[in-house]
């Protein structure tokens, strides 16, 4: 007798399950999907213990014929896709006829439906796939499913699912965003009795948004209106191809440190895809320092037949049949969009679509232009300390190489007066377009000692003088540089000190150290400052509240969404005090809200450090010089900020004797 069995269907349904429930929040957006397609006007969602108790989902839709109701907890028993030929042009969310079964299959479910064409309505319950009950009820029209004790079968499973505030923001963050897609809809979201989301139908995207999010995101955020792509088909018979796009996408200045904000939908769909997040990070690109993201909100509309929705169970992903055009398209949507709200004209090389002539960015910079650029960078709301991503639009940032060289350009032999549009240029992928060299200097070389690990001893140039930050106490400030780096001599060469990193890393410590030893200094608010919250971010408050109290603030719910900050840290400014808090919620809510209490805690610190230190174009006097200088030899990590950037670069001597011919 052979070995090989068919599966019965109760276990192929919980094998599908493991791919198309991954959690409640899983559980939800197949609810909610099965409730657009059959054309709800109203879905209310209610949630119990971040879904693992209950998801309950209710719309006002088309409901299931008697006859239908059970069918559609057979594996593969869709009403929406009749021929292959559909799979081709699938104009609704559902079409696997996969979700309802695996769902049943690990959890107790209750179907309550009723048919606008039946009088009567139809009770179906189910266990763990099996069918306990169907019974004849009376009810309105459409269909109310109900999800108890998910996973109660599969205790693997449930180990995986995270706390319940995670599980619900997870779940608020979808139940929000299809609420966005469909403004005309009411939309309703309650955990434990409390209202998440209630949001009544509205004429455009834009009220919607205001409905969801509140006025200030809303001034953060550009609207993109609709785009059109007609592309032609190969075959001139064919009709061409339309795309169109639309949404919302943020400001540059607007720096998310994650991808969180950035919701896709395709033809209805909400997606996570890489193209696409690629093409908006691309339409970014120079606007914002690498590694931050904005706020979007993209909905993409094409013919059916131009994205193939079938290539994973979950429907989360997606593949275009052009892709290149799509990124492009987006890109260049976006891009347009921000090119109209252009930022402060100081900016206007960099934000430039077009290539820049070299010689805007290639010489340096006079002074005066200089600290503008700093000013208005600050005035801009950018962290004061953060790589100006507007200076240098010619090159590519890229990923910083481990130990990094940097090549300062021959033209700025004398040391005072180098070139500030070339900071920055790694050695292999230096200016796109080539630039006069002057024959009679060499370059110098300027290190940025490692910021990976401690410096291991002797590195640095073929002499062996030691690059290690240690002797940075040692050094002697010279003076500054636009006011901003600190220029200090060493026996091992010349030394530039970036001020701001180099107090944030101070600080950073500081605070860390406070946070660990539970005496964090704090300063009592005159009068409680009073911060309006998104859903989103009031989920994660209550997530942080303990953690908040443990670093310094003192904050308590204010109403809907609102909180209190009655006291702080006392490092931070009063009119910082708002943006550090929404950083902090910010980390919180990291990519997988998986962040820990320990890396919690260094973002606190890395926020408040960051607001607190002391900000570029601020002039120090020799004594602060010092103190710098020796305290930041101090800590335990001088080579970088909190956020991975390097305090110093260093010229060896060696180099600069080459340099002069000297060796
Ligand atoms: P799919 O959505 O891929 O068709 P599902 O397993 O999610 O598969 O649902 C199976 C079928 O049950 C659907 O095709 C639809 O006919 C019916 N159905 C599910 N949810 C609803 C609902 N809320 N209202 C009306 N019909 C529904
Ligand atoms: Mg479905």
């Amino acid at each position: 007798m052979g070995r090989i069995r068919v599966l019965s269907d109760n276990v192929a349904n919980k094998i599908a399950a493991g791919e198309v429930v991954e959690r409640p929040a899983s559980v939800v957006k197949e609810l909610l999907e099965n409730s657009l397609d059959a054309g709800s006007k109203s879905i209310r969602v209610e949630i119990e213990s971040g879904g693992r108790r209950l998801i309950r989902v209710a719309d006002d839709g088309c409901g299931m014929l008697a006859d239908d109701a059970l069918l559609a907890f057979e594996r593969h028993a869709t009403s929406k896709l009749h021929d292959i030929k559909d799979l081709f042009c699938i104009a609704t969310l559902g079409f696997r006829g996969e979700a309802l079964p695996s769902i049943a299959s690990v959890s107790r479910l209750l179907l309550e439906t009723r048919s606008l064409d039946e009088s009567t309505g139809t009770r179906v319950e189910i266990a763990g796939g099996k069918i306990l009950s169907c019974d004849e009820i009376a009810r309105g029209a459409g269909t109310t499913i109900s999800i108890r004790d998910l996973f109660f079968n599969v205790p693997v499973r449930k180990k995986f699912l995270r706390s319940e505030q995670t599980e619900l923001a997870h779940i608020a963050s979808l139940v929000t965003h299809y609420s966005l897609a469909h403004p005309d809809k009411t939309f309703e979201l309650y955990s434990g009795g409390s209202t998440l989301l209630y949001a009544t139908p509205v004429e455009s995207l834009r009220e919607r948004v205001f409905q969801v999010f509140g006025a200030p995101l809303l001034e953060d955020l550009l609207e993109l209106g609709e785009r059109r792509l007609s592309l032609p088909d190969e075959d001139p018979a064919e009709p061409a191809r339309e795309y169109t796009v639309r949404g919302f996408v943020s400001r540059p200045q607007v720096q998310k440190n994650n991808r969180n904000s950035i919701f896709i939908f395709v033809n209805g769909r909400l997606i996570r895809d890489r193209l696409i997040l690629h093409s908006i990070s691309a339409a970014y690109h120079n606007l914002m320092p690498p590694a931050c993201f904005p706020f979007a909100l993209l909905f993409l509309e094409c013919d059916p037949g131009e994205v193939d929705v079938n290539v994973h169970p979950s429907k989360t992903e997606v593949r275009f049949r052009h892709q290149t055009v799509v990124h492009d398209f987006v890109r260049d949507s976006i891009r347009e969009q921000l090119m109209v709200s252009r930022p402060a004209p100081s900016f206007s090389a960099a934000v430039s679509p077009s290539p820049i002539p070299v010689a805007q960015v290639g010489g340096a910079l006079p002074y005066s232009e200089f600290s503008q650029m700093m000013r208005d960078h600050e005035a801009r709301g950018a962290d004061p300390g953060a790589p100006l991503g507007e200076m240098p639009p010619v090159f590519e940032p890229g990923p910083q190489p481990p130990v990094s060289e940097f090549v300062m350009q021959p033209s700025l032999a004398p040391v005072g007066r180098f070139d500030f549009g070339d900071v920055g240029i790694p050695v292999n992928q230096g200016p796109v377009s080539p630039r006069p060299e002057p024959a009679a200097v060499a370059p110098l070389k300027l290190r940025v000692p490692d910021t990976h690990g401690a410096f291991p001893a002797g590195v640095g140039s073929a002499a062996g003088m030691s690059q290690s930050m240690e002797r940075i106490g040692e050094l002697r400030p010279l003076g500054q540089l636009h006011n901003s780096f600190i220029i200090a001599a060493g026996v091992d060469g010349l030394w530039i000190i970036d001020q701001h990193v180099a107090h944030e890393r101070i600080l950073f410590e500081q605070v860390l150290a406070q946070q660990a030893s539970g005496r964090v200094e704090v300063q009592q608010l005159l009068m409680p400052v009073i911060l309006q919250l998104t859903q989103g971010q009031q989920i994660e408050y209550a997530r942080i509240e303990d953690e908040l109290r443990a670093s310094g603030f003192d904050t308590e719910p204010f109403g809907n969404r609102t909180i209190a900050i009655k006291a702080a840290p006392s490092a931070i400014g009063m009119g910082d005090l708002e943006r550090v808090v929404l950083e902090i919620l910010e980390i919180a809510e990291n990519e997988l809200r998986t962040v820990s209490v320990s890396d919690l805690r260094r973002g606190i610190a890395a926020s408040i450090a960051c607001r607190a230190a002391i900000k570029i174009n601020t002039p120090l006097d020799q004594r602060k010089m010092e103190w710098m200088l020796r305290t930041l030899a101090a800590t335990e990590y001088p080579m970088a900020c909190p956020h991975g950037r390097p305090v110093a670069l260093q010229y060896g001597t060696r180099e600069i004797l080459k340099a002069f011919h000297r060796i």
